[in-house]
């Protein structure tokens, strides 16, 4: 549970709510869910939809519930009931006793469906797939009434029920919502509410071999649960007519309120379900928890907190219009939180061999260093110093511009929280011209103090004791996509970044980082933010998930614009 929640300022949605608790609309009450449905993992956009509605239940003293919204058995299954699960709660969100599935509702919304034909609200239609889309008309269009629209109750009722024993064949059959073929909104042309599919479902099996469509399922399992607001996004706009039409004719006592808000977007990645499982399997990633991934589990993986999660989420607001938010948005949200609760830890990606000429061979020495520069709480630790060290091969430079900030030919730099050293000499492979070796000295006089005749050093950088490195592997990651919308685009796989991933296996982690808690972050000093990697980090021999880097390009975009 986050400790100090800050609720998002007011938006349209908190004003109906307000409104309605003015006029005690539903005595009063506020009752939310979040309806996924287990056909894969949840991202970054239901984190959104998780965020308002558990946030509205917390901000007013109602409920949420998770409701697994699995009345279509294609593509369902446990796995992604589990999934999201667990990536509601580590969102920071608890639904009490509130865990429900549509589908344990298939025989009471069976019955619904048998109470709507009996009040001839309803009717079996036998015309193939293609002539009702057919008689549906167009946005110009009228439609044409089924020839089958007016069977009698009697025979409506028998037929309903031979569907559901299995009689008829796959899409020969289906119930539809008697309305009006006139109507100007298509969506209200006697849509389809129960439909004949032969499939396994992951939960009831081979029991039905019929199944409710979202639009009847979804009102009355809200409606069933009493909930008071309905929240979902704007391509639902068009069905809200139907959702009221089918909860006055059967549940009138509750009414629920639906309300429409804009699906988030965000640069550089996709979120269409359908769009991940291409991307998971086609073996684009490896996995809906890959840390490239706009999953929920990617970004745990990844080392994104839920806080930082929940801060953009409360960033961006919920509007009525669609757009698409700048990733790096997100990116200055993990940073910011970061920033407060990571470590710091010394970390060398690309190694370069340092010998001090002048310190001792059999010399060691700790330094007392804080893990964190603003927060003494946060403790020391010891970090080995000796004779033989690795700096980062890119802090050295054979013929570097003037302002190069490292070190060089005839250039002094700090090494942090150390000494001042000063480059002597190097030793290049013969073969290659490959640089093995720096040589430096080092300057007693210097430890945790400048020089002491007031000469400049050219900058500071971060180095690690070669006797008492750990070898690491570190992941460094780009965005998934190297275009800014990929979802509006049919090709978008045309457009993968080739360099989402880059993996060095050659890396050094200071001794303190042998054993990290697997999913714990640290900031590497200049490198940027890291995780240990929670699948993959074994004893002795850990892996490093950069989660993002220390340059905040956000802020500069929020300044300009
Ligand atoms: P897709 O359209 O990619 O298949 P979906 O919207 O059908 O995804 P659901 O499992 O039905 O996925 O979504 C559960 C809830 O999350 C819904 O209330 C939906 O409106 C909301 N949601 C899904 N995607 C987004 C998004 N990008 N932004 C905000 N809310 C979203
Ligand atoms: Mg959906």
């Amino acid at each position: 549970m986050p400790e100090a929640e800050n609720h998002a300022p007011n938006d349209f949605i908190r004003d109906i709510i307000d409104e309605d608790l003015k006029t005690n609309k539903h005595d009063g009450r506020v009752a939310t869910r979040f309806p996924p449905e287990p056909n894969g993992y949840i991202h970054i956009g239901h984190a959104k939809s998780v965020c308002l509605n558990f946030g509205l239940a917390r901000q007013y003293g109602g409920t949420c519930n998770l409701r697994l919204d699995d009345t279509d058995p294609a593509g369902e299954s446990m796995e992604y009931v589990e999934s999201i699960i667990r990536d509601v709660h580590w969102l920071g969100f608890d639904w009490g006793k509130g865990l429900y599935y549509a589908s344990g509702y298939f025989e009471r919304l069976y019955q619904f469906a048998v109470e709507l034909i009996k009040k001839s609200d309803a009717y079996v239609c036998s015309l193939t797939p293609e002539e009702i889309r057919e008689y549906r008309g167009s946005f110009t269009e009228p439609g044409r009434e089924s020839p089958y629209r007016n069977r009698s109750v009697e025979e409506n009722l028998d037929l309903f029920a031979r569907m559901r024993a299995g009689e008829f064949a796959d899409g020969s059959q289906v119930l539809r919502a008697k309305i009006d073929m006139a109507a100007p909104n298509v969506v209200m042309r006697d849509p389809v509410i129960y439909r004949i599919k032969r499939e396994t479902h992951y939960r009831t099996g081979d029991e039905w071999v019929i199944y409710p469509m979202y639009d009847f399922a979804h009102c009355l399992s809200d409606a069933l649960e009493r909930i008071t607001h309905s929240i979902c996004t704007l391509e639902f706009e068009n069905n809200r007519p139907l959702y009221d039409w089918i909860v006055e004719r059967l549940i009138p006592a509750e009414r629920p309120k639906q309300i429409e808000f804009a699906r988030l977007n965000v640069s550089y990645t996709v979120l269409s379900k359908r769009r991940l499982i291409e991307l998971v399997q086609n073996n684009h990633v490896h996995g809906w928890d890959d840390p490239r991934m706009p999953t929920v589990s990617g970004m745990r993986r990844r080392g994104y907190t839920p806080e930082a999660v929940r801060n953009f989420c409360a960033a961006i607001g919920v509007a009525k219009n669609d757009n698409l938010v700048d990733a790096a948005l997100l990116e200055h949200c993990v940073r910011d939180d970061l920033n407060e609760r990571a470590p710091r830890a010394m970390c060398v990606l690309r190694p370069l061999k340092v010998v001090i000429d002048n310190y001792p061979e059999s010399q060691m020495e700790d330094f007392d260093c804080a893990n964190h520069p603003q927060k003494p709480h946060m403790g020391t630790r010891k970090i080995p110093f000796s004779k033989v060290l690795y700096i980062e091969r890119d802090d050295f430079m054979e013929d570097p511009p003037k302002k190069y900030n490292r070190l060089g030919p005839g250039r002094e730099v700090r090494l942090r929280n150390a000494y001042v050293v000063k480059y002597q000499s190097m030793e290049k492979d013969e073969k290659t011209g490959e640089i093995r070796q720096i040589n430096c000295t080092y300057d007693p006089a210097t430890r945790n103090a400048p020089p002491a005749d007031g000469r400049k050093v050219q900058g500071v950088i971060h180095w690690i004791s070669a006797a008492h490195a750990v070898p690491a592997e570190v992941r460094l990651y780009e965005r998934l996509f190297t275009v800014e919308d990929p979802g509006s685009m049919e090709n978008c796989l045309e457009y993968l970044n080739p360099n989402s991933l880059t993996v060095l296996t050659t890396c050094y982690v200071e001794q303190s980082l042998k054993n990290p808690a697997p999913g714990s972050q640290y900031q590497f000093e200049r490198l940027g933010y890291f995780c240990a990697d929670e699948k993959d980090t074994k004893d002795g021999r850990p892996v490093f998930n950069r989660v993002v880097s220390l340059r905040d390009s956000w802020t500069k975009v929020a300044a300009r614009g």
